[in-house]
């Protein structure tokens, strides 16, 4: 019979041996309990990292201008939309910074920042084949700021690289066509100049001043050359204005358009009697009645009638002056069947200063070549566009083509321009009252 003692000690140890299996099990049930939560806060937490970093992306994806993130070895990290399309679509991720931009020049500028660790903001001109853009690239040369700096924040053993890359090819075109229209204008007023200086050396230092005869000769020569300079001063401020804001710079009305022809053709009345031209108006509707800047358009047809005369002295030349309207478009052209433009200089010819050289050999001064580079301006100011066919000989034709919408839109512009400005009150002038 076992001592009560014994029994009591066996029944105490397998109590406690009872309890700490309890004990022992709750651990483990703890224990799963905490893994389970534990990966389930890493689950969400890599969900999280996810999502945040989804919406980075999508972040960065929106902005225009290409940006990567590259490491201190130049290998790019990142590259957003603009960035992979910038680069003709390939991935970049991962590949160094020399065979993502192909371009040494473009590469060097985000070198200098990775090895400097200082910021750098380079441009690049690049020729169209060197683009990045390759194949897809059509505006001949390319340009690009290519704007690293280091992220404050990284670390400085491994510090990573922001890197920017903005195309800036429009604003390259702009200036480098305002420095040739600064060029060109010099050139032009350079020329006329020099001659009336000539001139005047000639009448003050050999003692010309007592020649009437010649000095009468001179003067007229002189005469010519400073109309041409003002003319040149003149067509420039007119561009000018046009390019400042174009559309604010007309004052649109609606106006006839055949009393607008009439203007033109009384205008250059004796050139056409002289050169015994013959002049057609193709006009179905005599009433046809546009919106636009009566100023201008005179203008315009003006100096395309004026081309087709002074382009062409000899005799009988037909010029032919139209315009027609359809739902779409107010459709107005202006052509000759004189010497025509060679189709070489076909695309040049709305460029300021340009006139086709073979036009130009005699030495009489023609024009300063201002002239289609205003009626480009002044009909884009109104929402319409010019083209021109030549067939030399046959028919050389300007044909300008308004949308009716623009048309529209510019004379409610103007008609809300115009209208009083309500709740003004009205100006009440203060003075002595007239003495009764
Ligand atoms: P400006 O108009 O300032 O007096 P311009 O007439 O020489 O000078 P644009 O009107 O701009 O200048 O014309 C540019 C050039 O285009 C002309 O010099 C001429 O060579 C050519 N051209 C224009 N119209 C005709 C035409 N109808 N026939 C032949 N050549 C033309
Ligand atoms: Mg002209």
């Amino acid at each position: 019979m076992p001592e009560p003692f014994t029994i009591a000690a066996v029944l105490a140890a397998l109590c406690a041996l009872l309890a700490l299996a309890v004990t022992a099990l709750r651990l483990r049930r703890a224990r799963a309990e905490f893994t389970r939560e534990v990966s389930s806060w890493r689950m969400k937490l890599d969900i999280d990292m996810a999502q945040s970093r989804r919406e980075r992306d999508q972040l960065l994806d929106a902005l225009g201008d290409a940006f990567m993130l590259v490491d201190a070895d130049a290998r790019v990290r990142f590259a957003n939309k603009a960035a992979r399309t910038l680069f003709r679509g390939r991935d970049l991720t991962g590949r160094t910074v020399h065979e993502a931009f192909l371009d040494q020049r473009l590469a060097a500028a985000l070198m200098r920042c990775l090895e400097t660790g200082e910021p750098t903001v380079t441009r690049a001109v690049l020729a169209q084949q060197s683009s990045p853009l390759g194949d897809q690239e059509r505006r001949g040369v390319n340009a690009w700021i290519i704007d690293a700096a280091r992220l404050s924040d990284s670390p400085a053993e491994d510090p990573t690289t922001r890197v920017v890359i903005r195309d800036v090819t429009r604003e390259y075109q702009t200036e480098q066509i305002r420095k040739d229209f600064v060029a060109n204008a010099s050139h032009e007023l350079r020329t006329p100049l020099a001659i009336i200086n000539g001139y005047l050396e000639n009448l003050i230092d050999d003692d010309l001043l007592d020649d009437p005869e010649l000095t009468r000769r001179f003067l007229k020569v002189m005469r010519k050359h400073t109309e041409r300079i003002s003319r040149i001063v003149e067509d420039m401020l007119v561009i000018s204005r046009l390019e400042s804001g174009e559309a604010a710079a007309l004052k649109v009305k609606p106006f006839r358009m055949r009393s607008c022809f009439n203007d033109v053709l009384e205008r250059l009345e004796s050139v056409i009697h002289n050169q015994e031209a013959t002049i057609r108006i193709d006009m179905p509707d005599l009433d046809l009645t546009f919106a636009g800047d009566r100023f201008y358009w005179t203008q315009v047809l003006f100096n395309l009638v004026e081309n087709a005369l002074k382009q062409n002295p000899r005799k009988g030349l037909t010029v032919t002056i139209g315009c027609v309207r359809d739902e779409e478009v107010t459709r107005i052209w202006v052509s000759d069947d004189g010497v025509g433009i060679p189709s070489a200089d076909l695309t040049h010819i709305f460029r300021r200063f340009y006139r086709v050289e073979k036009h130009h050999s005699q030495e009489e001064i023609k024009g300063t070549g201002l002239g289609l580079s205003i009626v480009k301006r002044a009909i884009e100011a109104h929402g319409g566009s010019i083209q021109v066919t030549s067939i030399p000989g046959q028919d050389t034709r300007f044909t300008i083509e308004v949308p009716r919408e623009a048309e529209a839109r510019l004379l409610e512009e103007a008609e809300a321009n115009a209208l009083p400005e309500l709740g003004k009150a009205p100006e009440i002038e203060v003075g002595t009252p007239p003495e009764s």
